[in-house]
């Protein structure tokens, strides 16, 4: 089935906002047997807006829309889709009465101009949106499809996965094209090439490819078929083989994320973090934090950005005089100190080199992640291209996987 992307907004022709919902809505189509053929963006502008969609209605069977679907003046979308289909838009009633109570429960007044929301045209079925105050539509006629999605990523990610993909599973037939992703870490794109290679050889369907990411060594499985069945049938024993190969060496699948499996492993042993780095200025922490839940596990972190700072979170200065800032004996050090001055059971540290110029004699690029944990301390030395945002966003997440490795090791038990 031939798809197209309508996103609205002259924010988005501005610059101003890039347009991530696109993408994001792309990236789910072949899943569903949806091919993408166009995304169009397009800004407030009525003409060009009915222009833009009258001709996706035609030429495609699906056609997404994002955005437009406000209270304001400018919000054109359902004024668009109504003249396309010649259709008048008129108010309904039980939507007027969800969005009155939805302004009650916020205890605000409803503004007169928010009952364009509850609009709506005699073929599209209105679907709710509980993350906001903007109804989608599904419009339908003659076999073509208009979906109308608000434009905020967080609500049109949640209509997606509860009201308009399971409506697509049930009207799109073949051409299903199901995805595995695997992350790896600890191994170079080669390395993990030979020891999965026997698994697909030249094969297309279902296809391995292999791509190197930030936080290591992405294998994607991919398998094409008529049905879901079909392709997860297809997709089993690629995965399984996958596992055998490489297992300890896998990290997480598709959507996860470091920070999310460190957060994961530590609820599942109990254990506790602490953090103290230097050369991430704080994005380690940072980035712990980024998971709803994470005080559950995470204590608390130190920028230790100078000596006398690591000194002050326990630190003996003899390493650091002995060994420098930006050693071995050094993050070893700061990863126990952390653990005793803020009372966790795990703590994880970075000592490094962000660059330009070299520190204390250490090159930039140089760093140097201690974990800590109630069997011992570990330290793993990296060497990053001495490029000083990419140290820092490498050394972060680094730290994490190598936590990651630890606690699935099982010598983080306590
Ligand atoms: P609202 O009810 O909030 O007005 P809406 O459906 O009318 O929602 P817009 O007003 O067009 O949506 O956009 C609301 C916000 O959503 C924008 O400020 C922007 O931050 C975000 N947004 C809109 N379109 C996109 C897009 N294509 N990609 C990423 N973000 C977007």
């Amino acid at each position: 089935m031939k798809a197209e992307i309508v996103a609205v907004g002259t924010e988005l022709l501005m610059g101003e906002t890039a347009d991530t919902n696109s993408g994001w809505l792309a990236s789910r189509f072949p899943q569903v047997g949806l091919e993408l053929q166009y995304v169009t963006v397009v800004g407030d502008n009525l003409a060009q807006l009915t222009e833009v969609l009258g001709r996706a209605f035609q030429r495609s069977d699906f056609t997404f829309t994002c955005g437009g679907l406000g209270p304001t003046e400018d919000d054109l979308t359902r004024d668009a889709v109504a003249k396309v289909l010649g259709e008048e838009i008129t108010t309904a009633p039980e939507l007027l009465r969800w969005l009155e109570g939805v302004f009650r429960e916020r205890r605000m007044e409803m503004p007169a101009a928010n009952i364009k929301q509850a609009g709506i045209i005699p073929s599209a079925t209105s679907l709710p949106n509980p993350m906001g105050t903007a109804p989608a539509w599904w419009v339908e006629r003659g076999g073509h499809v208009i979906v109308t999605m608000p434009g905020p990523p967080r609500e049109l990610q949640f209509m997606w996965e509860h009201q308009v993909e399971p409506r697509i599973r049930e009207r799109v037939r073949g051409n299903i094209v199901l995805t595995r992703t695997f992350k790896t870490i600890g191994l170079s794109e080669a390395a993990v090439d030979e020891m999965v290679h026997h698994l697909y050889g030249s094969n297309s369907n279902p296809y391995l490819g292999i791509y190197a990411k930030p936080d290591g060594i992405y294998l994607r499985a991919i398998a094409r078929a008529q049905g879901q069945r079909q392709a997860q049938e297809m997709l089993h024993p690629l995965e399984e083989g996958i596992q055998g190969a490489l297992g300890r060496y896998i990290w997480g699948v598709d959507e996860d994320r470091p920070e999310e499996m460190v957060g994961r492993l530590l609820t599942e042993r109990g254990l506790t973090l602490a953090t103290i780095e230097s050369c991430t200025g704080g994005l380690l922490a940072g980035t712990i934090t980024d998971v709803p839940g994470s005080s559950r596990y995470f204590r608390g972190g130190i920028i230790a950005y100078s000596n006398d700072i690591k000194v002050a979170a326990g630190v003996d200065p003899t390493v650091i005089e002995k060994h420098g800032a930006v050693s071995q004996e050094c993050a070893a050090a700061m990863a126990q100190a952390v653990c005793r001055h803020l009372g966790a059971d795990c703590g994880l540290s970075v000592t490094g080199v962000a660059g330009p110029d070299s520190l204390e004699g250490v090159a930039p690029g140089n760093v140097f992640i201690g974990v800590a944990h109630p069997g011992g301390v570990e330290v793993l030395h990296q060497r990053y291209p001495p490029r000083r945002p990419l140290v820092k966003a490498r050394a972060a997440t680094m730290a994490l996987l190598e936590l990651v490795r630890v606690l699935k090791a099982g010598v983080g038990q306590k």
